[in-house]
């Protein structure tokens, strides 16, 4: 099925329902062109005789309904053409849940409400992205929910969010959107450093996505497809049913997990159908590292774009402690024997603090809340964007903020995340 050319540039010739997976580990990068029939990646369609470039990092999949044939040039670390494949599983799923948006138009109600469930590195993020674009490529207009603070592939880690999707994600760059997306701030890698907030935070993005999809009726009957995180054990599994609820779900997808899936079919609602579907045999797993350096990457992404193709110019703003209302929520347990009478220790999870500004904040994240009285709403509202601090003067009692816009934000609630970015800018 390989005809070579040169040692750089080489054509593969996929038979139908087949794909070529590559990986690109070292810093090279290598081009991709789709020469004759049809191919797609995640769901989108490549254009042929058009060169797509990739970098260090990705794991891709080019698969064909038809048949084609790819040239590639550059030399990936790993290349080759897979036979087997749950693609066909995926598109009967896509054809279902099409259907419930078809009846949904027709009845102008609700349409599907999709969630997707799995331990780690089985590919579910992959797996939203080919319904996604399966159902913009059909005139749909549906809402991504992603709940996985541990990429944060919406925002950045350490945020949960929604997106409206209008158009196939761009082979090269994913999805992105002319409309800003909804993001709930959370603050922490991973939901069990408070399990408290982190439920909070699922209510938030459920009832405001709940109520942007009520405000267009393409996207209304379009429905919502939601990611979730790969911690499916005790709490972990309790926040996947908690999220359920919320967001009224339809449909859960469960992606290589028996018992996750015989869990679910027991504890769910009987309105909502639980479905096993297999994993891929491509999916990659990633180590902590790789995580670790993709979560640098999303927030790098969020000031300065990506370098080359869409570039961004972030500005470097200072501002006085005393016009900083900075806070964070949550502060350690203590036992409930230390708490003032009728409160409980887990309510301190859920508590804002304000927080005197100090050398310790540099290089922090922080959110910019649209929360007019910080006591009373913070934990119902979105945020607004992020900024970080770079620098911090106890002498002149000002710290210095990487931002996406020229100027500080008058009166701005900000809220601390644990998450860090070091500007080597
Ligand atoms: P999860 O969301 O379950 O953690 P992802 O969807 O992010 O998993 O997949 C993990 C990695 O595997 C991603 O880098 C993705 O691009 C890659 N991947 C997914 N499906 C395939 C495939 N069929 N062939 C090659 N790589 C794949």
């Amino acid at each position: 099925t390989e005809t070579g050319n040169s040692k750089e540039s080489k054509d593969y010739n996929l038979e139908k329902d087949c794909e070529l997976r590559f990986e690109i580990e070292s810093k090279s990068q290598i081009k991709v062109e789709l020469k004759s029939g049809f191919a797609e990646l995640y769901g989108t369609e490549l254009v042929k005789s058009k060169k797509y470039t990739f970098y260090q990092g990705a794991k891709v999949a080019i698969f064909t309904y038809q048949g084609c044939v790819i040239n590639i040039s550059g030399s990936p670390d790993v290349c080759y053409i897979a036979r087997e494949t749950p693609m066909i599983q995926y598109l009967n799923t896509h054809s279902a849940i099409e259907q419930m948006r078809v009846n949904a138009e027709e009845r102008e109600t609700c349409g599907p409400k999709v969630m997707i469930v799995g331990p780690t590195d089985v590919g579910k993020s992959t797996l939203c992205k080919i319904l996604l674009n399966y159902a913009v490529r059909l005139g749909h207009r549906p809402i991504l929910s992603d709940l996985d603070v541990g990429q944060g592939n919406i925002s950045i880690p350490g945020t949960i969010a929604s997106l409206l999707i209008e158009r196939p994600a761009s082979i090269e760059e994913g999805f992105f959107s002319q409309l800003a997306p909804l993001v709930i701030h959370y603050g922490h890698k991973t939901p069990d450093f408070n399990n408290e907030l982190y439920k909070i935070c699922i209510s938030t993005l459920a009832d405001i996505t709940l109520e942007r999809l009520n405000e267009d009726k393409r996207t209304l009957s379009s429905g919502i497809i939601i990611n979730t995180c790969g911690w499916v054990k005790g709490q972990g599994y309790q926040h996947l049913l908690h999220a359920a609820k919320e967001f009224k779900v339809d449909v859960i997808l469960v992606l290589d997990q028996e018992r996750l899936y015989n869990e679910l079919l027991r504890d769910v609602d009987a309105g909502c159908k639980v479905v096993f579907l297999p994993k891929s045999g491509g999916v990659v797993e990633r180590s902590q590292q790789t995580r670790a350096e993709s979560r640098d990457q999303r927030i790098r992404e969020y000031f300065y774009g990506v370098p080359l193709r869409s570039p961004l110019y972030p500005h470097s703003i200072d501002i006085k402690f005393s016009d900083l209302k900075l806070y964070k929520i949550g502060a350690p347990v203590l036992p409930d024997s230390c708490m003032p009478l009728g409160m409980k220790a887990t309510d301190n999870m859920t508590k804002l603090w304000p927080i005197q500004p100090g050398p310790s904040l540099i290089h922090h994240v922080l959110a910019l809340s649209f929360a007019e009285n910080p006591e009373q709403d913070v934990l119902k509202k979105n945020v607004i964007g992020f900024v970080c601090v770079t620098n911090v003067d106890v002498e002149r009692q000002t710290i210095t903020v990487l931002s996406p816009q020229p100027r500080p934000l008058p009166n701005v609630v900000l809220l601390l995340s644990e998450l860090q970015f070091i500007d080597s800018h």
